[in-house]
């Protein structure tokens, strides 16, 4: 049986104890922007925050892209997000390559050349990167200035964050 298989039988055993007032409207308190990996997943847990105010966006890289911009906008304008936390960390994947060698990776593996994904936002230093990701979604004029964007590394080994200071003007990392 696959994973997915695994997962909805069991799916079928836990929806009995399921809270019905889960059905009503979100109204998350707080955006959180980070990576896909999976040890971040106990991050809310960590900060203690009550899943219900978190509106959680993810990606591999905690990349602000188009879509994460997306996301937030929505996020702030639609369901009153107040607040804007990016959390980056160390040791993310995406340090372990340039797009560079991926894409020749992959153009060589498969022998196909496709016009997309453009980019795929790896880094080198996890501090810089949330400064730029701090920047970018800063910047974007749909984002109210008076909703704070504040960024952080998680520490993969001590589950503790620490803060990146958003300033650096020798931080561009476009
Ligand atoms: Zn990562």
């Amino acid at each position: 049986m696959s994973m997915i298989d695994e997962a909805l039988a069991a799916n079928a055993v836990a929806a009995a104890d399921y809270d019905a007032s889960h059905a009503g409207p979100p109204k998350p308190k707080i955006a959180i922007v980070t990576c896909a990996d999976p040890r971040l997943s106990g991050v809310l847990r960590l900060l203690g925050l009550d899943e219900a105010d978190v509106d959680m966006i993810r990606n591999v890289g905690t990349v602000i892209d188009d879509d994460s911009i997306r996301s937030l906008v929505i996020s702030t304008r639609v369901l009153g997000t107040k607040e804007i936390m990016i959390i980056n960390h160390d040791g993310c994947g995406m340090t372990t390559f340039t797009d560079t060698e991926l894409e020749s990776r992959l153009r060589s593996e498969s022998g196909e050349w496709p016009i997309a994904p453009a980019r795929f936002y790896s880094f080198t230093d996890p501090v810089e990167n949330t400064r730029e990701q701090i920047r970018k979604t800063r910047s974007h004029p749909w984002i109210a200035a008076d909703v704070p964007v504040r960024g952080f590394i998680f520490d993969v080994s001590t589950g503790l964050l620490s803060e990146v200071v958003a300033d650096g003007t020798t931080a561009d990392a476009g």
